[in-house]
C-alpha cells in the first residue's frame, strides 16, 4: 500500500483520492481553495469561491467515458449526482444510440460539490483545504532522484511514496522540479486562439427543454456556440470568440449576448425558454498541453506523476476533460501498488501508459484545432474556409453529418464522442467506412450550417 499526497483536488484530484483510498492506499488531498459553502445545489454552482479552477463556470458536461469510470468504480458517485439533481442523457449521436450509457448533465460545481462530500467522509483520505503543494522533497540515494515528499504553504512536510500533481491547467510542476535541481518536464503546447462567454439560465415555469445534442455545439465561420442543458431546470450557453476578433469585447454586453444568441438556430429554441441567473463568465488562455515527465533520458524523477489536467488538457469544447481526468485516476488507483516498491519504474510506465490511452486524444485535438484557427481566421475577414481536402478530415466531417440517419455510422461517432473507442478503431470498422464513404461520393460538399448569422450580422449585433 503507498501512501499518497495529491496537490489539487479538482475533479482529477478527488477521483484519484477516491479510488485510492477504496484500494487500501492512504491519501492526502491539498487543496488551494475552501470547500463548497451551501446546502442547495444552487450555492455550489454560484457560491463556490474556485479562484484555483477558474473554468468553474463555464459550461460543463460529462461524457459516458466519465460516467462508465464512476459505474465501475464508485457507483455511489452516480446515486449521489442523479439525487442532487444531475441528469443522464443518452450517449448518442444522430440515429446512433450507445445501450446502457450515459453522460451525465449538470452545473460543474454541483458535480464536483457532489463529489467532494464523498471524498470528505471516505476513510483514508485526508482534506487538507487552504494549503497548497510548494515545493517537492527529493532524495539522491538511487541513480535517478526520487520524490519522496511534499512541502506546503503552511510550512508543513507530508511524506509519501507517490506525489501526484492534480493541480490543473496551471499547475506549478515545472517550478518544483527546477526548485529541486530536476530535469524540466518535456512540454507539448498549442494555444487555442480562442476564449470563452458562457451564462447559466433557468428553465421558465412550465417551461420544457429542448432536446439536448452532445455534441452540442456549432461551429459557425468566425465563432463556435454551445448550448448544454445541466442539473436542476438550468442549461448554459457559451459562446467562444478569436482572442483577435476586435469585436471580443461586444458581447460581454447582456443585450448583445442575449440578441446574438437569440440569432443561433442551436441556441434560439433555448433562449425562449430560460430566463439567466448568472453574470456572463469569461475564460481566456485556453491551450491544448501535453506535459511527460520522461524524456530521452528516462524519468526525469521517480516518485512523481501529472494527472488530469496537469498531464494533458485539449480544447474544452469537445467537453473531455472530466473524462480524461478520471480515466486517469482509475489507471493511477489501479497501478499505485507498485509505487511504494519501483518509484521510477512506476513512473516510466504510468507515462507510458498515459501517452497509450490518452495521447491519441489529444494528438486528434491539435490536428483538428490547426484547421479551427484557420476557420477563425478566414472567419474574422468574413471569409468561409473551402470545404477540407484532406481525406481523413473529410472522412471525419462526413461521418458527423452521415450519423444523423445512420445508425451504424452515428454508433461509430457516439463512440468518438463520448470517448469509448478512439477514431481509428470506431472508423476503422469496415462497415462504418463503407456507409461514410458511399455518403461521400453522394455528398462531396461538406458545407457548414447556412441559417447562422453571417459575420455581417454578427458584427452588426456587437455594434447595436
Ligand atoms: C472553458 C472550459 C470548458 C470546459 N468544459 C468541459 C466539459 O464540458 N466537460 C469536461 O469534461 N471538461 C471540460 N473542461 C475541462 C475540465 O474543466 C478539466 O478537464 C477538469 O477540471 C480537470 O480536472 P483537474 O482536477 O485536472 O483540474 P482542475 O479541475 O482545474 O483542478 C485543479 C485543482 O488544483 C488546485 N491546485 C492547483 N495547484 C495547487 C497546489 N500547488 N496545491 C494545492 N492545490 C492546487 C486548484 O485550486 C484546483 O482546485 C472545460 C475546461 C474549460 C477551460
Amino acid at each position: 500500500m503507498a501512501r499518497v499526497v495529491i496537490a489539487g483536488g479538482g475533479f482529477a484530484g478527488l477521483a484519484a483520492a477516491l479510488l485510492l483510498a477504496r484500494r487500501g492506499h492512504t491519501v492526502t488531498v491539498v487543496e488551494r481553495d475552501g470547500p463548497p459553502p451551501g446546502s442547495t445545489p444552487d450555492d455550489d454552482a454560484h457560491g463556490w469561491h474556485r479562484p484555483g479552477a477558474p473554468q468553474s463556470h463555464q459550461s460543463h458536461v460529462l461524457l459516458a467515458r466519465a460516467r462508465r469510470v464512476l459505474a465501475d468504480e464508485a457507483p455511489d458517485v452516480i446515486d449521489a449526482l442523479l439525487a442532487r439533481g444531475v441528469r443522464e442523457h443518452p450517449a448518442a449521436a444522430g440515429a446512433g444510440r450507445l445501450e446502457g450509457e450515459y453522460a451525465l448533465m449538470s452545473r460543474r460545481l454541483v458535480a464536483e460539490a457532489t463529489l467532494r462530500r464523498i471524498v470528505d467522509r471516505e476513510p483514508g483520505v485526508t482534506m487538507r483545504c487552504g494549503d497548497a503543494v510548494v515545493k517537492v522533497q527529493v532524495s539522491r540515494a538511487g541513480d535517478v532522484p526520487v520524490v519522496n515528499g511534499a512541502h506546503l504553504l503552511s510550512g508543513d512536510l507530508l511524506y509519501a511514496d507517490l506525489v501526484v500533481d492534480a493541480g490543473g491547467r496551471r499547475s506549478a510542476l515545472p517550478v518544483w522540479l527546477a526548485d529541486a535541481g530536476l530535469r524540466p518536464a518535456v512540454d507539448d503546447s498549442q494555444d487555442c486562439g480562442f476564449f470563452y462567454l458562457t451564462r447559466y439560465y433557468r428553465l421558465r415555469p412550465g417551461c420544457d427543454a429542448p432536446p439536448t445534442k452532445i455534441p452540442g455545439s456549432v461551429a459557425l465561420d468566425y465563432a463556435t456556440v454551445l448550448a448544454f442543458g445541466a442539473d436542476n431546470g438550468t442549461f448554459s450557453l457559451s459562446m467562444t470568440l478569436s482572442v483577435d476578433d476586435p469585436y471580443r469585447r461586444a458581447f460581454r454586453e447582456p443585450d448583445r449576448h442575449s440578441a446574438f444568441l437569440r440569432a443561433v438556430p442551436l441556441t434560439a429554441p433555448w433562449m425562449k425558454v430560460g430566463e439567466p441567473i448568472s453574470d456572463i463568465s469569461l475564460m481566456a488562455r485556453i491551450a491544448n498541453r501535453r506535459r511527460r515527465l520522461v524524456d530521452q533520458n528516462g524519468p526525469v524523477a521517480g516518485g512523481v506523476v501529472a494527472l488530469g489536467d496537469a498531464a494533458l488538457h485539449t480544447n474544452p469544447t469537445l467537453g473531455r476533460g472530466i473524462s480524461l481526468a478520471f480515466w486517469h485516476a482509475q489507471h493511477l488507483a489501479q497501478a499505485a501498488d507498485e509505487a511504494a516498491v519501483d518509484p521510477v519504474g512506476f513512473v516510466e510506465r504510468f507515462d507510458s501508459w498515459t501517452n497509450d490511452n490518452l495521447g491519441v486524444w489529444y494528438d486528434t485535438q491539435v490536428a483538428a484545432d490547426a484547421a479551427g484557427i484557420g476557420r477563425l481566421e478566414a472567419g474574422l475577414r468574413g471569409e468561409r474556409l473551402a470545404p477540407v481536402d484532406d481525406p481523413m478530415a473529410r472522412f471525419v466531417a462526413a461521418a458527423f453529418v452521415c450519423a444523423q440517419d445512420d445508425n451504424v455510422v452515428g454508433d461509430a461517432v457516439a463512440k468518438v464522442v463520448h470517448l469509448l473507442a478512439p477514431p481509428t478503431e470506431a472508423f476503422g470498422d469496415p462497415a462504418v467506412a463503407r456507409r461514410v464513404g458511399a455518403f461521400l461520393s453522394t455528398n462531396p460538399d461538406l458545407e457548414r450550417p447556412a441559417d447562422t448569422p453571417s459575420r455581417a450580422e454578427f458584427e452588426a449585433f456587437a455594434t447595436s
